[in-house]
């Protein structure tokens, strides 16, 4: 769906840029704030940015949408998801080992359907386009054809997406087995037609050490030495069951991460799920490998697999992102996201800053997924992947911003009650791709 296609287009409003790594320097100073700013949007990019006032000759002959005390920031970055698991969100119960058992296998069966995955491909895109999700990296199932839906859901949209063939040859149900052979091939395939095919993005992705034999990780770990280009994704150290069953399937290995490292699936453009119990060799790896983190909180909280500690991967220095990890996740939305992943700080003794937070949900994801010289900032030159966020979306949420102390607080109160209803509209490429105005349900 689009809604507006002009190749120049002038937005006003509030505007949220980042100018620093809010981790690595005082937080406040890192947000640059423009209470009455101007976007020119050109062939898809963002071509000017400033305050309204400074606009002058740019604004001739260009279209000009006013959102007046609305926010005008990047979109959403989702560095870690599962499409293929929305339909089993808020399924009760379980902690990882037996929810994978009991809603996940039997729930990626249904995926050998071509037009089943079809369905899922684009509900679940437009659950992103109106929670303000612009970029996923999305885990398929082990079906080819579940990949092929989500590039050819994504491609409909002009969307930035990453995703994967999910590998899986031991510990899982016979209809979602492949082998090494299989897994690379159908893998490479896929690379051919739909890496860097418009605006996509492979994602090699074997879907965690217990579900692959070593002889499938070699040949994984080979296929991305052929396509470094391509993404690697996978999980870690989500749950101390799982950590105790990766001891026991890989007797040979210094800790969990060794048996990815071992095999040639770290390194820049590697993205971990969850990671919450790492040994201190393996923070000490993944940073000096300059592999990734996508911290999945509500996913954390919602299967009880523990409390990442943000400050665990500041102090070591390892690339973070937020993740919804949908459907163990239990929220599409990146503003529940920040706050899971404040309450998961909380439990360290640690206060996420919301410059840290919205860092996260965008930069960050962006950074972990190689893409933060083009997206993940409303910045000269980047993507024209937007959100406009209705900073009054709930009359709760009005109340409080009324009092708040400045913008920063704001951001504080948007992160922990906003939700969908706060994503006025969503752009990608220059293009409006979803008004909350325009879009029944
Ligand atoms: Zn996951």
């Amino acid at each position: 769906m689009s809604t507006h296609s002009p190749n120049r287009t002038l937005l006003l409003g509030q505007t949220l840029s980042f100018c620093g790594n809010p981790f690595e320097q005082d937080p406040a100073t890192t947000i640059r704030h423009e209470s009455h700013g101007a976007v020119l949007i050109e062939n898809g990019h963002v071509a000017w940015l400033g305050p309204a006032s400074e606009v002058g000759d740019r604004k001739i002959d260009v279209p000009v949408i006013d959102h007046g005390e609305a926010l005008i920031m990047a979109g959403f970055v989702d560095c870690h998801t599962h499409f293929p698991q929305t339909d089993i969100i808020a399924s009760y119960g379980e902690e990882l080992l037996t929810w994978l058992e009991t809603y996940t296998f039997p729930q990626e069966m249904r995926f050998d359907n071509p037009a089943f995955a079809r369905d899922s491909a684009d509900f679940f895109l437009d659950q992103c386009l109106c929670n303000g999700t612009t970029t996923a990296s999305v885990f398929g199932t082990v079906h080819p054809q579940s990949v092929d839906a989500l590039f050819i859901a994504a491609s409909k949209r002009n969307l930035r997406m990453a995703a994967g063939k999910t590998c899986m040859d031991r510990n899982a149900p016979q209809g979602l087995i492949d082998t090494a052979q299989t897994a690379y091939d159908q893998s490479k395939s896929l690379i051919e037609t739909w890496h860097q095919n418009g605006r996509n993005i492979y994602a090699i992705t074997p879907r965690f050490a217990p579900t692959s034999t070593p002889e499938q990780l070699e040949a994984l770990g080979a296929l991305w030495g052929e396509y470094p280009t391509a993404l690697m994704q996978t999980h870690l150290s989500e749950n101390l069951a799982e950590i105790a069953w990766v001891r026991e399937l890989f007797p040979g290995h210094r800790d969990y991460f060794d048996v990815y490292e071992s095999f040639g699936l770290t390194g820049a453009g590697s993205v971990f799920g969850h990671a919450i119990h790492l040994e201190p060799r393996e923070a000490t790896a993944l940073a000096g490998s300059g592999s990734a983190i996508a911290h999945c909180p509500t996913s954390n909280a919602f299967i009880g697999s523990g409390h990442f500690n943000i400050d665990t991967a500041r102090t070591a220095g390892i690339h973070t992102g937020l993740a919804t990890d949908i459907g163990a996740g239990s929220s599409f939305s990146m503003f529940a996201t920040m706050k899971a992943a404040y309450e998961a700080a909380h439990h360290h003794q640690v206060s996420l800053h919301p410059a840290q937070a919205f860092w996260l949900a965008t930069l960050g994801g962006a950074k972990a997924l190689r893409l933060n010289d083009v997206i993940g900032n409303l910045a000269v030159g980047y993507e024209a992947d937007l959100i406009v966020v209705d900073l009054a979306s709930t009359r709760l949420i009005g109340r409080r911003c009324a009092n708040a102390e400045d913008f920063i607080d704001i951001l504080f109160a948007q992160m922990i009650l906003a939700d969908d209803r706060a994503i006025k509209q969503t752009w990608s490429a220059g293009e409006c791709v979803y008004d909350r105005h325009l879009t029944a349900g």
